[in-house]
């Protein structure tokens, strides 16, 4: 151990060093922020699930979330506002051999993307979306998301939301999810139990996590820090495995319903793919290049 206090200091690491791209320290998520949580508890899922982390792949779109790209010392991409998914789906299609995370935000991936998603559902695309919900619009300027909470403040609405939000695991579920489930920020055992159980798993698998904004939700509904929203969310967390989806939705104070709602298998698209080509060949007696339905 070096006497010298600053040698000390030299030496002592970060426990995540080994998972991120220090060179972009520090980061821009603010003091209190669940962002930094909910990536140390992605990470250690991906580790559990014991893949290699050379055919892992992370995709973001805008916003705060969206900087998880750029901080993930996976291969990763940070495209273009709620563009994520179709930009996952490509990458999976065209490489099956790769997991694919898609880690971004409410607004980007149920306003501005929720077309996109709701269509992978349906096609059951093998691709892994965690949405971490903060009832907002961070980055841009605390505007109203289409998770805002009825009667919420927002930049955009200051007399109180006027609007229904999603719920969002609802949304999932109706869509064709294959896994759907809900965590808080604080979760950090359940959400790294999720992570590792949508590596493992086939199809479209959907995890939303609750998370605070300090800078922007908190200050617009005198919430208090963002320690404080998070206290606020677990003592309103109840675990409830056998909750149905579209019967949980969130609001500004009730329960908030957690827990992996939806495991089920069914084929995924590119499996489609592959047997509907197959029945089309023998149909149509066409010339087959490879039998092991590889092509
Ligand atoms: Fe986190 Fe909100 Fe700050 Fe964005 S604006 S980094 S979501 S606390
Ligand atoms: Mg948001």
């Amino acid at each position: 151990m070096p006497d010298d206090k600053s040698q000390q200091t030299e030496n002592l690491h970060h426990p995540m060093e080994e998972y991120l791209r220090m060179d972009r320290m520090p980061h821009i998520w603010c003091s209190s922020c669940g962002l930094g949580s909910i990536l140390t508890a992605f990470m250690k899922g991906v580790k559990q699930a014991d893949v290699d982390f050379n055919k892992v792949a992370v995709v973001s779109g805008i916003g705060c979330t969206g900087r998880v790209a750029g901080y993930v010392k996976l291969d990763s991409y940070h495209t273009t506002h709620g563009r994520a998914i179709p930009f996952a789906t490509g990458l999976k299609l065209a490489n099956r051999d790769l997991t694919v995370f898609v880690i971004s935000g409410d607004g980007d991936l149920f306003a501005i993307g929720g077309n996109h998603l709701i269509h992978a559902a349906r096609r059951n695309v093998d691709i892994n979306v965690i949405c971490v919900n903060n009832f907002i619009y961070g980055m841009t300027g605390g505007q109203n998301a289409p998770t805002t909470p009825l009667e919420a403040y927002s930049s955009t609405a200051p007399y109180g939301n006027y609007e229904q939000p999603f719920n969002l695991v609802g949304v999932a579920a109706a869509a064709g999810a294959s896994y759907v489930a809900r965590w808080s920020a604080l979760h950090m055992r359940r959400l790294a139990e999720s992570v590792e159980e949508m590596t493992k798993k086939k199809g479209f698998c959907f995890l939303e996590v609750i998370s605070p904004c300090a800078t922007v939700f908190a200050r617009k509904n005198k919430g208090g820090t963002g320690l404080d929203l998070l206290k606020g969310y677990k003592d309103r967390s109840v675990i409830n495995h056998n909750a149905n989806p579209q019967e949980i939705p969130l609001d500004m104070n009730g329960e908030i319903v957690c827990g992996v709602f939806i495991n089920k298998d069914r084929p995924t698209f590119w499996e489609n793919v592959l047997s509907g080509t197959e029945r089309k060949v023998k149909k149509t007696n066409l010339y087959y290049h490879d039998s092991k339905t590889k092509f």
